[in-house]
């Protein structure tokens, strides 16, 4: 039941909260805007026609810039960013343990059944249906499962290096220029725990509920403050 809850609220929380758009001025990652590493160069996005902060990047689904934009997720319609990747993550993560759980329900279920008839010849038209559909379940779970997994370990290594989906694609296409490999190591905090911080917030004690990251701290930011993203 709590697993259930997790898995709906996150993917709730991930598919309507605004990932971190910065043109609405009251919104909090309107304060965002502003870049903060020293090798910064001023970017701008001609579709927004505007100047963008460093690590924005321009969502073609969405027709507008997020921030910490890590990619736009077609399942939930709506862009990973700064603000809902934590959510993100822990819809994930969630429902990998769900699937699991499911798993291991359904495999003892089947291991019941075939030691239920293992003495007898044929097995009753009712069972072959029951285990046929108990086949086809675990190997629907078992895809699931490859694919939510792969997901998973991507986003916990990107966030442990603070590198986004895109930043990490960037680099790989520019694998052969030099210094390709400290491309974006300008982000990395030094530490798992301080990386995790960025998108989890703090403190970390409740990384693993589906609270606001609270990433701007302390609520008493004004326009113009700066963070680092
Ligand atoms: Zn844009
Ligand atoms: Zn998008």
């Amino acid at each position: 039941m709590i697993l259930a809850i997790q898995v709906l609220l996150n993917y709730y929380l991930t598919s309507t909260i605004d990932p971190g758009s910065f043109k609405d001025t009251t919104s909090p990652s309107y304060y965002l805007a502003n870049p903060v590493s020293q090798d910064y160069e001023e970017k701008f996005c001609s579709k927004c026609n505007e100047q963008k902060p460093e690590r924005a990047h321009h969502c073609r689904y969405c027709n507008r810039c997020v921030l910490r934009l890590d990619h736009h997720c077609q399942w939930i319609n709506n862009c990973v960013g700064l603000f809902n990747q934590k959510y993100f993550v822990l819809f994930l993560f969630y429902t990998s343990i769900a699937i699991i759980y499911f798993f291991i329900l359904l495999i003892n279920r089947t291991i019941e059944l075939i030691s239920k008839h293992s003495m007898e010849q044929t097995l009753p038209e009712f069972d072959l249906l029951h285990l046929l559909l108990l086949g086809f379940l675990i190997i629907v779970l078992i895809i699931a499962a490859i694919s939510i997994l792969a997901l998973l370990s991507t986003q916990i290594y990107l966030i442990s290096k603070n590198l986004t989906t895109i930043e990490q694609e960037d680099r790989k296409r520019k694998h052969l220029q030099p210094n390709s490999s400290n491309l974006y190591k300008k982000y990395d905090k030094g530490s798992i725990i301080s990386n995790f911080t960025v998108v989890f917030g703090n403190p970390s004690l409740y990384w693993l509920l589906p609270t606001p990251p609270n990433l701007l701290y302390k609520g008493n930011n004004k326009k113009g403050d700066i963070f680092i993203v």
